[in-house]
C-alpha cells in the first residue's frame, strides 16, 4: 500500500436537520488501488462519496484532492482528475450506449474546443475496456441491468481521471455479473493504476477484490486497513451487529463471513 493519498477527507463533518451524518470523518484514500466501503444502511457511505466528488460540500472539515481544498478548484479541473458515479443513475429515455459514453467527455469540451479525435478515441476505449463496443448504437435502456452497469462504468472511464468513485455498482446485478463487474474495476487499479473507491453491500466479495476496505459505523470510520485486518468476527459484530464465523476463503485465502 503506497503511503502517498491525493484524495483525503480531513475531520469532515456533513448535518442534515441538526444530525451529523458523517461527524469528523477523517479518511485517506490510498492511490493507485481498489479501495471497497462497506457499511449498514445510512451509515454515511453515500454521504462521504458524494462529500469526496464535491457534489456536496461539508459543513466542517474539507476534502483535499493533490494537497488543495476541493473548494479551492475549479470543477472543470477537479472533473478532469476524479469521476463519479452516483447511486441509482437511471439513463434518458432514448439514449444509447455511445450517447452516454460521450458524456463522459463534457469537462473536456469548451466553446472553442468541440468534439475532437481524442474525444472519440476515449469513447471508443472506454467502450472496448467494458466489452460494450458491440453495443454502441443500441438505446441503453434496452439492455439488461448488467450491461447497463457497465455502460455508466464506461462513461465515468471515458472521463478518463485516475480517481474513480462509485457508488453501489453493483446493486440489482445477479452473482454473476457482479463478480464480472468486479473483476473489470479490479483490472481499473491493477492494471490501469487507477484510484479507484466503490461502495459494495457484500462483504465477502469486499474481501475478495479490495485492496483496502474502509468500514463505516455511524458517520465514521469504524476501522480500515487490508481485508485480513477489517473482516474479522469483532468487526462484523461491531459494524452489522452481526454474529459471525468468518474462516478463510478456500479458493483466494480472503476472509469469508459465515453469518451465525
Ligand atoms: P448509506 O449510503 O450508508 O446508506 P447515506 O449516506 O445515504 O447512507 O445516508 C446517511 C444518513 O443521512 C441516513 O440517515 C439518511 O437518511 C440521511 N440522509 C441522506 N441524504 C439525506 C438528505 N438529502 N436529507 C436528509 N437526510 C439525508
Ligand atoms: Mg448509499
Amino acid at each position: 500500500m503506497t503511503s502517498v493519498s491525493r484524495l483525503k477527507a480531513e475531520n469532515i463533518t456533513v448535518r442534515y436537520s441538526q444530525v451529523n451524518v458523517l461527524d469528523r470523518m477523517h479518511v485517506e484514500i490510498p492511490d493507485r488501488a481498489f479501495t471497497v466501503i462497506i457499511g449498514p444502511n445510512g451509515s454515511g457511505k453515500s454521504t462521504l462519496i458524494r462529500a469526496l466528488s464535491r457534489l456536496l460540500k461539508p459543513n466542517a472539515g474539507q476534502i483535499l484532492l493533490d494537497e488543495t481544498p476541493l473548494q479551492k478548484q475549479k470543477n472543470r479541473a477537479i472533473a478532469q482528475k476524479l469521476a463519479v458515479l452516483p447511486q441509482g443513475l437511471s439513463a434518458p429515455e432514448t439514449i444509447t450506449v455511445s450517447e452516454l459514453v460521450s458524456r463522459g467527455r463534457t469537462p473536456y469540451q469548451t466553446p472553442l474546443k468541440q468534439w475532437s479525435k481524442d474525444d472519440h478515441k476515449l469513447v471508443e476505449d472506454a467502450l472496448a475496456k467494458t466489452g460494450l463496443l458491440q453495443f454502441s448504437d443500441r438505446p441503453v435502456l434496452e439492455l439488461s441491468g448488467g450491461q447497463q452497469q457497465r455502460v455508466w462504468i464506461a462513461m465515468v472511464l471515458a472521463q478518463d481521471t485516475d480517481i474513480l468513485l462509485l457508488d453501489e455498482p453493483t446493486t440489482f446485478l445477479d452473482l454473476q455479473h457482479q463478480i464480472e463487474l468486479l473483476t473489470l474495476i479490479r483490472k481499473l487499479s491493477a492494471e490501469f493504476s487507477k484510484t479507484v473507491v466503490a461502495v459494495l453491500h457484500d462483504i465477502n466479495l469486499a474481501a475478495r477484490f479490495a485492496d483496502h476496505i474502509v468500514a463505516m459505523k455511524n458517520g465514521n470510520v469504524h476501522t480500515s486497513g487490508d481485508p485480513a485486518s477489517v473482516i474479522t468476527k469483532e468487526t462484523i459484530k461491531s459494524v452489522f451487529g452481526l454474529e459471525s464465523e468468518v474462516i478463510a476463503d478456500p479458493i483466494h485465502g480472503k476472509p469469508y463471513i459465515i453469518p451465525a
